[in-house]
């Protein structure tokens, strides 16, 4: 992906998430110098399958398991220093050596305990089906300049005081909820300054250090988490994470300049998936559902939870296209529909005799749509072996190219199987 015209290689999902952003990132960053994640928190999770073993990386990018790449954690992220150190500890036990090349932005903002307690607590995230982590918390922290940084570690009674300030107010807000817990100052500072030498040991300003490394020639993959309509400004709101998700949300929460992306990958199933409740309008009804489900392993990397499924929706993916700026669309898991004898594809919604192929950003439009779809014959062959286009049926390589038709974006990828090798590169 990296070459000479292509330095700094944005990868984001152009979906509701969980498109499979790992598997392309690990593929991706072995040309790469650098990774950095911009946005999110450990709520997001990457699952990576290498030689049978499977990595899920919450927090740290997924570069990390290849040997000569450095990574870094971004100031747009919302950084959990606890489960921060205990997804370090286990990539050490699988054999990953991590010293020297992870590094995090000092001004990244922190996820408190006290944030967790009022992600599990507050009605609005049981509504939107938050995963519970405290990055929603975080980011509100953030945004109403209550926020606590890495760089704040440095200075021990500034440090206290932003938490006395920070655990008054979420206080205020448990009891709003009705909720019976309380943060507590002394076991919020103690956590802080036991984590604090080994965090600051990470940080530095990684927007310098990156653009630095930019100016003498690094490649850099800038890795998103979530998916475009989970975007905070562009996706279903209120049905959407607490960040920009989109490549806007790249450059500022990577500390880089606009001007600095050569090159947007917008990660797609060959279907579409969503976890947590919002608007899915091309959403599959039982029973397959549940087939498509079983097919694709459909269940949450972080939660556990079953995504809802659907057939592959273009007005999507086109949108996401458009508000990315995407130069090229990996497909994956085009495996999973190897068995099924008819592929749908919707190409617009229709409402009141009225057709959409524009997404719309109103949620009561978005509920009453019905999806329009063109019918493509499925393969009902393996595809798994694949590695050249050629190698793919004819029916997958027309349903393919129809997606890049209606996508209005290139194919550059295609991935047919968890493991590294399962790739074709076009
Ligand atoms: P991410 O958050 O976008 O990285 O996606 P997840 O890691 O949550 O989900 C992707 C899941 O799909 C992981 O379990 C991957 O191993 C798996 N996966 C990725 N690409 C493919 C593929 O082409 N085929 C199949 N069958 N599984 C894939």
């Amino acid at each position: 992906m990296f070459d000479q015209h292509i330095r700094t290689l944005v990868v984001v999902g152009a979906q509701w998430g969980d498109e499979g952003k790992g598997k392309l990132v690990d593929v991706i960053a072995e040309g790469a110098d650098w990774v950095v994640r911009y946005q999110g928190g450990a709520n997001a999770g990457h699952t990576v399958a290498i030689g049978g073993r499977s990595f899920v990386l919450h927090q740290i990018p997924s570069g990390i398991l290849h040997p000569g790449v450095r990574c870094a954690i971004g100031n747009g992220v919302v950084l959990d220093p606890d489960t921060l150190f205990e997804e370090i500890e286990e990539l050490i036990a699988d054999g990953v050596d991590v010293s020297g090349r992870l590094y995090v932005s000092d001004r990244a903002h922190l996820v408190m305990p006290y944030h967790k307690l009022l992600d599990g607590e507050s009605a609005a995230s049981k509504q939107i089906g938050t995963t519970g982590r405290g990055i929603g918390p975080a980011y509100e922290d953030k945004v109403a300049r209550r926020g606590v940084r890495v760089l704040d570690l440095r200075h021990p009674e500034r440090l206290r005081s932003l938490v006395e300030s920070g655990i008054a107010h979420a206080n205020t807000q448990l009891a709003a909820f009705g909720s019976s817990q309380r943060a507590d100052v002394e076991s919020t500072v103690d956590l802080l300054e036991r984590l604090a030498p080994r965090l600051l040991e990470l940080a530095d300003d990684i927007g310098l250090v990156v653009s630095r490394a930019r100016k003498s020639g690094a490649a850099v993959l800038l890795e998103g988490a979530q998916g475009s309509l989970l975007d905070v400004d562009h996706g279903t709101y209120p049905f959407v994470t607490s960040s920009n998700t989109t490549s806007g949300g790249a450059v500022t929460g990577a500390g880089l300049a606009p001007t600095s992306i050569d090159a947007v990958l917008g990660v797609v199933k060959a279907y579409t998936t969503r976890v947590g409740n919002g608007p899915l309008p091309t959403e599959l009804d039982e029973p397959l559902a549940s087939e498509v489900r079983r097919l694709g392993n459909e269940y949450g990397a972080t939660t556990g939870r079953p995504r809802r499924c659907g057939w592959f929706d273009a007005v999507v993916v086109r949108y996401a296209s458009r508000i990315n700026g995407l130069t090229g669309l990996a497909v994956t898991k085009l495996d999973v529909l190897d068995t099924l004898d008819r592929l749908g594809l919707c190409t617009g919604y229709e409402l009141d005799g009225e057709t959409f192929t524009e997404f719309p950003g109103d949620l009561v439009t978005l509920d009453a749509v019905k999806p329009r779809y063109e019918w493509m014959e499925g393969w009902q062959k393996p595809t798994t072996e694949a590695r050249r286009m050629e190698d793919l049926p004819s029916q997958a390589r027309r349903y393919l190219d129809r997606i890049q038709e209606l996508a209005e974006t290139r194919i550059a990828y295609i991935s047919v199987g968890t493991r590294r090798d399962q790739i074709i590169g076009l």
